[in-house]
């Protein structure tokens, strides 16, 4: 049997996180005492591939950070978590990613990021991770790298048989040909409404009937498989692929006292790419990706607060 069969392959970003707190978000020219500072891996690719190990997935990730401290602390956190790290490229002359975070009294913040070695990722490292894509069960991609990377990879995970996962975050215009090669498309109801040329989303009490036509939209844009995820609301699963009437799946929120939700977002896409690599339908992985979310969201932090597998089957059962 060939020993990379059901790998998660993760391709894209990994960023320091930078965060000061302070009571309320600095206005232009003005300087404030901030209340605190972190420094913490992040960047979506690294989070979602820590969650995905976590939850029992056999991942490798594809990305790059510099020579510096923070590319270290970052790998450290990754390999710790049991992700294969031997694809990541140490660049030489550019700085690992960082993203530059203000969070207030409220916990509204406010990010600026710089790709730094994230933006050099291209297709080369991606055709030099080959061996890695063959017998992959899914491939999970977002958009903190550039375009031709993720289409790139798409191809790759298309070619070798994986479901392609794409989150569509931050959200972008996306070329068609990344549209094609992409099974499952992930959202959260801002992004799909960007991503749906500013369509009004149906709200939390919406009926089946309602998303049924965001479904068909979708399906219009070339993407037949989405989820939606909807905070606090839960998800919605939109499978085009799904038999009459069961194409529409409300997945119900978990009920925590959530205490930080950064990273839910990704903690889902990573808990999600697990499910189906273990075999799961759509439907079914979005549910145990929303207990997972929903349990990372409990703890404060992103790739710290992931839960293992066991911590997701307890609240289950
Ligand atoms: P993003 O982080 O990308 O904005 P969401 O806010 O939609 O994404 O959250 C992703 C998923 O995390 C949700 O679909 C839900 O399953 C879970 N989640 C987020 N916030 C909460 C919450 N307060 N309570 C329970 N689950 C939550």
């Amino acid at each position: 049997m060939n020993p990379r069969a059901g790998r998660i392959v993760v391709v894209g970003s990994l960023n320091a996180d930078l965060t000061i707190y302070t009571q309320r978000l600095p206005r232009p020219g003005e300087t404030l005492h901030g209340e605190g500072f972190t420094v913490n891996p992040g960047g979506k690719s690294a989070n979602q591939a820590v969650a995905a190990s976590r939850l029992g997935g056999r991942v490798s990730l594809v990305g790059a950070v510099g020579r510096d401290a923070n590319g270290d602390m970052l790998l450290d956190s990754v390999a710790a978590a049991g992700v294969d790290v031997s694809r990541v490229r140490r660049t030489e002359d550019v700085e690992t990613g960082v993203a530059v975070v203000t969070v207030d009294a409220h916990g509204e913040n406010s990010i600026v990021i710089s790709a730094g070695a994230n933006g050099t990722l291209a297709p080369d490292d991606v055709a030099a991770a080959r061996d890695v894509f063959d017998g992959a069960a899914v491939v999970c991609l977002c958009l903190e790298v550039g375009l031709e990377t993720v289409q790139a990879a798409a191809r790759a995970g298309r070619g070798a048989g994986a479901t392609v996962l794409l989150n569509l975050s931050p959200i972008a215009q996306i070329p068609q040909g990344l549209a094609e090669a992409s099974d499952v498309l992930l959202v959260n109801s801002h992004e799909a409404s960007q991503f749906l040329d500013d369509a009004d989303m149906p709200g939390p009490g919406a009926d089946a009937a309602a998303w049924e036509q965001v479904r068909l939209q979708f399906a219009a844009h070339g993407m037949g498989r989405a989820v939606v995820t909807l905070g606090a609301h839960g998800s919605v699963v939109l499978d085009s692929d799904a038999g009459e009437g069961r194409r529409v799946t409300r997945i119900a929120p978990t009920k925590v006292d959530a205490v930080d939700t950064t990273g839910a977002g990704d903690a889902f896409t990573g808990a999600l790419a697990a499910r189906l690599a273990a075999g799961g339908t759509l439907a079914e992985a979005a549910a145990f990706a929303s207990v997972a979310a929903a349990l990372a969201a409990t703890r404060k932090g992103t790739q710290a607060a992931y839960p293992r597998l066991d911590d997701v089957q307890r609240l289950r059962s």
